[in-house]
């Protein structure tokens, strides 16, 4: 077998998306060279993101209210520009997307209209160990609605000794508790160990049990293929900012399923930007749902937070999602290898808790080195190596497809080597 350099250098030559990598901008560090691996944290910004938000800005100089309608993309109709590819992205028609708030505020209003409990179904089933501020969400809904999360939230744990839920137990639980189930809300890929859910799998158990389907995908946006159309999920709702590339807080995306987008009679909290177009500004008393995610909106669109994300999706379509797909599933598997070389060089234990299967993961492999895993984290980080570290013990690597190489992956490696040395 060639030394691992050698073979990254190959693999960098023959990848055709490695063009990319020069659209983004690297943050400068004190050591010769980033290897930044956080991109299922925050993404880097594309350099094209600059230009739109300048764009943006000389419109809103030269229009000023003018702008909604006379800009060169105006502000009026902004988030129709999102639809398309981020509808590709996640496997949806363009009438069940659309681009508002941000995450968890999307996570309380899609609730709103679909997690509606009653004295018989008022439970809902989530992973263990889900992002804290779900976690929240799901309580204080469950709250909300006058139940008590202890007996209304399920959440599901991995067996004993096991890091990773296994599907056929989130079916089981999901079957156990049918009757009395009003919601199964789940991550599409869980934040800490990196584990892809089968999402079909569970859309369909959900609704075997006559219960409503969602789910989050902070880390499955840009990261994975998804069906969500296909798969039948009722609704669904991501950052931009992660995978995405969009920038801090940027604007959050959401899908309602083609086939709520004219139930007009489910409750939803409602603004005018999820009115009628053609009535918004007689400024009518009455709220008439727009068809689709559009409906969903309250606020007009925050030109400024798109913007960024444009540039963004503008990338993903060039590169689209199953070439990026392929090279992430190459890349992390050479940085599985990368791993374990630089964990048996020092005799050192390295365990990756993310699933070796394809279909189960995606860009991430969360760590766990033993005892010292803050330590190495933080060799790391003060040798020009971003990962991240997640309490209680995981150092979490995301080698992204669009700017990440296999020369990265590489200086990861001979980092990790240094950092597990054992200690004079
Ligand atoms: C990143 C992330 C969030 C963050 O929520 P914001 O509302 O964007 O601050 C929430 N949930 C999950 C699963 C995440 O990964």
């Amino acid at each position: 077998m060639k030394p691992l350099k050698i073979r990254a250098r190959e693999l960098d030559d023959k990848d055709e998306l490695a063009r990319f990598r020069q659209s983004f901008h690297f943050p400068h560090t004190e050591v010769d060279q980033c290897v930044y691996l956080t991109g299922n944290s925050l993404g880097l910004q594309p350099k094209r993101a600059a230009e739109i938000l300048n764009e943006e800005l000389e419109d809103w100089a030269r229009y000023g209210v003018e702008g909604h309608f006379h800009a060169r993309r105006p502000w009026v109709s902004y988030h129709e520009n999102l639809i398309a590819t981020a509808a590709e992205i996640v496997g949806a028609k363009p009438i069940e997307v659309v681009h508002m708030n941000s995450l968890t505020t999307d996570i309380h209003l899609l609730m709103v209209s679909f997690y509606r409990p009653t004295v018989e179904r008022y439970k809902i089933i989530c992973e263990a160990k889900a992002f804290p501020s779900d976690q929240y969400a799901l309580d204080s809904q469950i709250l909300f609605h006058g139940f008590d999360p202890e007996t209304a939230l399920i959440e599901l744990s991995p067996r004993p000794g096991e890091h990773n839920l296994r599907e056929e137990d989130i079916e089981a639980a999901i079957e156990e508790h049918g009757d009395e189930l009003a919601l199964v809300f789940f991550g599409g890929v869980n934040y800490y160990t990196g584990q892809v859910f089968d999402m079909e799998r569970i859309t369909r158990a959900g609704h075997r049990a006559g219960a409503t389907v969602g789910f989050d995908l902070a880390h499955a946006a840009g990261n994975i293929p998804m069906h969500l159309h296909d798969w039948q999920v009722d609704f669904a709702t991501w950052c931009t900012y992660k995978y995405l590339n969009s920038g801090p807080g940027s604007v959050g995306g959401i899908f309602v399923h083609e086939k709520h987008a004219e139930q007009y009679d489910l409750p939803r909290f409602a603004g005018w930007w999820g009115s009628d177009k053609e009535s918004r500004f007689k400024m009518n008393r009455v709220f008439k749902p727009l068809p689709g995610a559009e409906g969903w909106q309250l606020s007009n669109a925050p030109v400024f937070s798109m913007a960024p994300h444009l540039a963004s999706l503008e990338i993903f379509a060039e590169a689209g999602m199953d070439r990026l797909r392929q090279k992430s599933l190459d890349l992390s598997d050479f940085a599985r290898e990368v791993i374990e070389a630089a964990a048996a060089s020092q005799g050192v234990d390295v365990e990756i808790i993310t699933p070796t299967d394809p279909k189960r993961r995606g860009c991430q492999l969360s760590l766990v080195v033993h005892g010292r895993g803050r330590e190495v984290f933080d060799y790391l980080q003060s040798h020009g190596a971003y990962t991240d570290w997640r309490e209680p013990n995981v150092i979490r690597i995301a080698p992204v497809p669009l700017y990440n190489s296999f020369e990265d992956v590489y200086l990861f490696g001979e980092l990790l080597g240094q950092a597990l040395k054992p200690q004079a």
